[in-house]
């Protein structure tokens, strides 16, 4: 069928299709679980029956939402390996009730004895905070980046080259996200009676490589004194 304007015209027929392919792409998500279920029972009939029982995860994930970095696949672990919360650019907020719901369960039921904040070079959510964009109410999260730009403007504006200075951002941000970690009493009970490791690391997208920031933040006297609970 011709464009009325000698522009593309699909036509119904292929509009249809296209809608209905679209419609359906969420099916390739249940036949590539079929697929897993399949494999993983080929190499361990009791996977699931012994995954069922209970979980013991060391490790307790603090990621970005970003659909590129997927906790279990980067890392080369499996289910069971890694408790994981994620949200637009792995930020620690002492007043987001799900985070610190998640970080009380992880250090006093499943006694996790690293907690990981890994951001990724590239974010979105680190570089919308850096311009003066308005997205609505993402704006109000990413408030708490553009404090940390603030804080840290002096090193960041030295930096002319807009990606170098982006990718610091990045960098700064997990550094103060591992900070607001410690500052939480939940951690600093934990530290208590035993140890938790704190570590901030950097995924780059394009390398595929985790970048260790060696992060050293590991008991209550690393913080200024106003950040100490007497517990
Ligand atoms: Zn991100």
């Amino acid at each position: 069928m011709p464009g009325h304007n000698g522009e593309h015209d699909y036509g119904y027929l292929e509009l249809f299709f296209r809608y209905f392919k679209m419609e359906n792409s969420y099916k390739k998500l249940l036949e590539g679980n079929e697929r897993f279920v399949t494999e993983k029972l080929s190499v361990d009939p009791d996977f699931f029956t012994n995954l069922a029982k209970q979980q013991t995860p060391e490790f307790l994930w603090i990621g970005c939402s970003d659909s590129r970095v997927p906790a279990n696949e980067i890392t080369g672990t499996k289910p069971g390996e890694i408790f994981v919360h994620r949200n637009i650019a792995n930020m620690v907020v002492h007043t987001d009730v799900n985070f610190l719901s998640v970080l009380q369960y992880a250090l006093e039921v499943l006694k996790v004895k690293h907690i990981i904040v890994c951001g990724h070079y590239g974010c979105g959510g680190v570089l919308t905070a850096m311009s003066q964009a308005s997205m609505g109410l993402v704006d109000t999260w990413l408030r708490n980046i553009k404090e940390v730009y603030a804080k840290h403007e002096e090193e960041l504006l030295a930096i002319e080259d807009m990606k170098k200075r982006s990718d610091r951002l990045v960098e700064l941000n997990v550094c103060e996200q591992v900070k607001n970690l410690a500052k939480t009493s939940f951690i600093q009970q934990a530290w208590k009676s035993r140890s938790v490791q704190i570590h901030g690391w950097v995924y780059g997208l394009d390398t595929g490589k985790i970048k260790d920031l060696e992060v050293k933040v590991q008991k209550p006297e690393d913080l200024d004194p106003v950040f100490r609970y007497d517990i």
